[in-house]
């Protein structure tokens, strides 16, 4: 129901993914962890959740449509080859690339993760892959030696004085950091894992609120635009409160459908 504004004013079309493949979930995961998976009563959704993911980047690679919001039931970026958890299942992102890799040809891949929490399945997953880069900001401060994996810390709060607030720090910071990156990577595809675990009051709360988030979307979408034909999918990640997720995710896919909407359709959040 908090959708069905956005869908009926913008250029927005909900798709119900089927399962993803099992032949697909074996080119990333071992059959231990899917296993192990069907007997985790959380992960009841990780079949549809995946399913969704790996259909959002078909139909951007095939020119369906241009860009995507995945729900997800289940996440993804816990989750490496053979292990699970912290409510992720299945690599939802990984299984999209494994399949946009065999079916469409394409080769090269940016992932801006803005969880609150490291990315560590995502990470082990793609570890020693040079076409993945993989930005993750969730407190450490890391950068391998051929720069295709880097995490950032959170702004310290000693930044947010004099008016400038953590929502301002912390875009700072995404905006300094990720879009020269890409733009000398220069991927076919973009990702942006977006978790709301960060924002006040929910599980991972580092002080952000809805207009970080929405000023993420609007350089996400630009930044897509500008290196690989528009060609974005952004992934639910971390967050747990529905008045959040009601709040937060239509502005996000409107600035997906169109010129910077939350700011005029949305005034205020
Ligand atoms: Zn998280
Ligand atoms: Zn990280």
């Amino acid at each position: 129901m908090a959708l069905d504004g956005i869908l009926l004013r913008c250029r927005v079309k909900l798709y119900e993914p089927g399962p993803v493949s099992k032949d697909l979930l074996l080119k990333v995961h071992t059959p231990g962890l899917i296993e192990g998976v069907k007997g985790d009563p959380l992960c009841s959704t990780a079949w549809h959740s995946a399913g969704g993911v790996v259909m959002a980047g078909e139909k951007i690679a095939g020119g369906e449509i241009a860009n995507a919001f995945a729900f997800i039931g289940a996440g993804g970026h816990h989750s490496a080859r053979d292990t699970f958890g912290g409510y992720c299942c299945f690599n939802d992102v990984a299984l999209c690339i494994v399949n946009l890799r065999e079916k469409h040809g394409f080769r090269r891949f940016a992932i801006l993760d803005t969880d609150a929490h490291h990315g560590d399945g995502t990470r082990e997953i793609f570890l020693t892959d040079p076409d993945v880069l993989h930005v993750c900001v969730c407190g450490q401060e890391y950068e391998s030696p051929d720069g295709t994996k880097v995490d950032l810390g959170f702004p310290d709060p000693r930044e947010c004085r004099g008016g400038r607030t953590m929502n301002d720090a912390y875009f700072d910071r995404v905006s300094r950091s990720f879009p020269d990156r890409v733009r000398r990577f220069r991927p076919d595809l973009l990702f942006w894992y977006f978790g709301f675990d960060t924002h006040q009051g929910d599980y991972g709360d580092i002080g952000l609120t809805g207009p970080c988030y929405w000023n993420i979307a609007v350089l996400m979408r630009n930044l897509a635009e500008e290196v690989c034909g528009g060609k974005l999918e952004v992934v639910l990640g971390g967050g747990s409160r529905t008045e959040l997720a009601t709040k937060l995710i239509p502005p996000v896919i409107g600035t997906l459908a169109g010129k910077d909407m939350w700011q005029t359709e949305f005034p205020g959040g």
